[in-house]
């Protein structure tokens, strides 16, 4: 038998738990399906020392144990589980499988499912992730005050990123794996006017070296497959991001890249009754201070919207109106 459910949040990182914070304080009773990694990309992170209340900092877990413990108190009903499979009507209740088994209906879907740092696939980079490689230059990059440190990656995210540790850090090396960037070309401009910022072209990255931290980069010219090894302590990763938006994409409405697109100013997709927030319809800012934000307007947009459907009774397409 299907489970009907008023509020149903996918997700578990700081936008679906900020949207359950404000859900549940709203007598929307929410549940939410917390994905395979409850905290999402955050437990994977160490301090964090820039999202605003933590004067100290705090270790990601932590942190997203807290916004756990906070939608709880207010009688969020959290469950671990993956959505499989919508079926996302023209009209709610919308359809949504739990671990392919579990089949939920829902008068209101908050998206919460967060996107992925593309990683380059080295055991070392998997091995030293949190010792001095990182995702992110805006969480990271102040770890590397006055120190030397690479990033690799040639798009629009690498230059932005490139140009925030540039001013922390004393040198950034860029690795860029042909001989042009994809960023577009007021960024490109910026990066290359910046003396801090050494760009090696044609270059991939071979090995990152350290035995517990990161000590070194070793980098492979495709021309020429020179190998050449730069003292670096930090390694940043900045070759894109996936948005965790495939198992949607059938009834909601992606860019290019599998973002969810939102009407702006907004967090309601193209169906009604669906609404998104979080690094899932965000390439630009990515910040969990951000995903946290929209979490609350998802939640305080499907208020509206719930509540205005129990006061305007639904008029069906034959022109008849039904409860
Ligand atoms: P992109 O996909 O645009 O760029 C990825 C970059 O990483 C490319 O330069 C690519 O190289 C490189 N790359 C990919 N795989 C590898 C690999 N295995 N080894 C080495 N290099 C690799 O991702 P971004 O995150 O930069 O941007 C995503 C979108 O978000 C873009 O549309 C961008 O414009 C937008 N954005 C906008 C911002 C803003 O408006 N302020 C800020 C940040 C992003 P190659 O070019 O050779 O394929």
């Amino acid at each position: 038998m299907n489970e009907k459910i008023h509020c149903l949040i996918i997700g578990s990182g700081p936008a679906g738990y900020t949207a359950a914070i404000y859900a549940a304080r709203a007598g929307l009773k929410p549940i939410m399906y917390t994905g395979l990694q409850q905290g999402g990309q955050l437990m994977n992170t160490t301090d964090v020392e820039n999202y605003p209340g933590y004067p100290k900092g705090i270790l990601g877990p932590e942190m997203m144990n807290d916004f756990k413990e906070q939608a709880e108190r207010f009688g969020t009903d959290i469950r671990f589980g993956m959505a499989t499979k919508v079926q996302f009507n023209e009209h709610p209740p919308h359809k949504v499988w739990i671990d392919d088994t579990i089949e939920l209906e829902a008068d209101a879907v908050i998206l919460a499912t967060g996107a992925e740092a593309k990683w380059l696939g080295l055991d070392s980079e998997k091995r030293l992730n949190g010792s001095g490689v990182s995702a992110c230059a805006v969480c990271d990059g102040f770890f590397y005050k006055n120190q030397e440190v690479a990033i690799v990656g040639a798009g629009d995210t690498a230059a932005e990123e490139a140009l925030y540790l540039s001013k922390i850090c004393s040198t950034v090396h860029m690795i860029v794996r042909r001989d042009v960037m994809r960023a577009s070309k007021v960024m490109q401009e910026r990066v290359l006017a910046t003396p801090n910022i050494k760009v090696y072209w044609n270059s991939q990255t071979d090995e990152i070296l350290g035995e517990h931290v990161v000590e070194a980069v070793r980098i492979k010219n495709c021309n020429t497959h020179e190998k050449t090894e730069i003292p670096v302590k930090g390694f940043f990763v900045a070759i894109g991001h996936k948005p965790n938006s495939d198992v949607f994409k059938e009834y909601i409405h992606t860019d290019d890249q599998g973002y969810v697109i939102t009407v702006p100013g907004s967090t309601e997709t193209n169906v009604e009754g669906v609404f998104a927030c979080g690094d899932l319809q965000d390439k630009v800012y990515r910040q969990a201070v951000t995903a946290a934000g929209t979490g609350c307007m998802a939640a305080l947009e499907t208020e509206r919207y719930l509540s205005a459907k129990e006061h305007v009774p639904h008029v069906e397409a034959t022109g008849s109106l039904s409860k």
